[in-house]
């Protein structure tokens, strides 16, 4: 079954890349993002702590998160109900990238992941695909933007939702976040050793058919 790994920090571009690979290949795509903003979801809907590891990890041995898939796309069901939009709010992101730095909560999304693993063949976008879910994927990607690049579109994204803020406010923010992804103690967001750099600042249709030339390559 053909693994693809593609890591990288947010604002890569991963998803819109990894969507693209999945459709040009016809595997399926996996946004394991969405399995750290379903269990802030859910800490959010009991009212816990989403920095608090002893209350996260008691929740956890009552909650269950499943994914499927459904006309080819991913469903996440927290509780047997699917999450939709709620994972998808500013506030999420922050719950999300709470909860993920607690290691039960890696350990309890694990299986799920190398179980979607098994059953498709699939491209899984995250921070430590390659180096932590699947280790022996048949290809890895680490996605990297010119941080002026990235800035660029995450002001150009906050102003279009009307948040006032500049170039060099993001950019400082952005560094910040790097940093505190990449130094944490479980699973930091790290290029793998064996991982191939994908320069994602230019036109994106040639990263496509840069990443796709490297799978065939690697893959034959
Ligand atoms: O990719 P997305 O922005 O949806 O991820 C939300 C948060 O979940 C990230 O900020 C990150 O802290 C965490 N995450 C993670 N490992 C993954 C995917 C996401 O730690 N594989």
């Amino acid at each position: 079954m053909l693994k693809i790994a593609l890591d990288g920090p947010s604002g890569a571009g991963k998803s819109t890349l990894a969507k693209e690979i999945a459709k040009r290949l016809g595997i399926t795509y996996l946004d394991t993002g969405a399995l750290y903003r379903t269990v802030g979801l859910a800490a959010k809907l009991q009212g816990v702590d989403p920095a608090d590891a002893d209350q996260v990890g008691k929740m956890l041995s009552v909650i269950t998160v499943r994914v499927e898939l459904e006309n080819g796309s991913q469903v996440v069901y927290l509780d047997g109900e699917p999450v939709g939009d709620r994972i998808r709010t500013p506030e999420m992101s922050m719950y999300a990238s709470r909860v993920s730095a607690i290691p039960a909560v890696r350990a309890f999304l694990l299986d799920t992941q190398r179980d979607f693993a098994r059953r498709n063949p699939v491209i899984m976008d995250g921070r430590d695909i390659g180096t932590v879910i699947l280790p022996d994927a048949d290809v890895k990607f680490y996605v990297t933007v010119d941080p002026t690049e990235r800035a660029r579109r995450r002001l150009n994204e906050l102003l279009a939702k009307g948040i006032e803020t500049t170039l060099d406010e993001v950019l400082a923010d952005m560094k910040a976040r790097d940093l505190a992804d990449s130094t944490r103690a479980v699973a930091p967001a790290v290029k793998a050793p064996d991982a191939i750099e994908l320069d994602n600042t230019g036109d994106f249709d040639e990263t496509v058919e840069r990443a796709l030339s490297i799978i065939r390559e690697r893959t034959k």
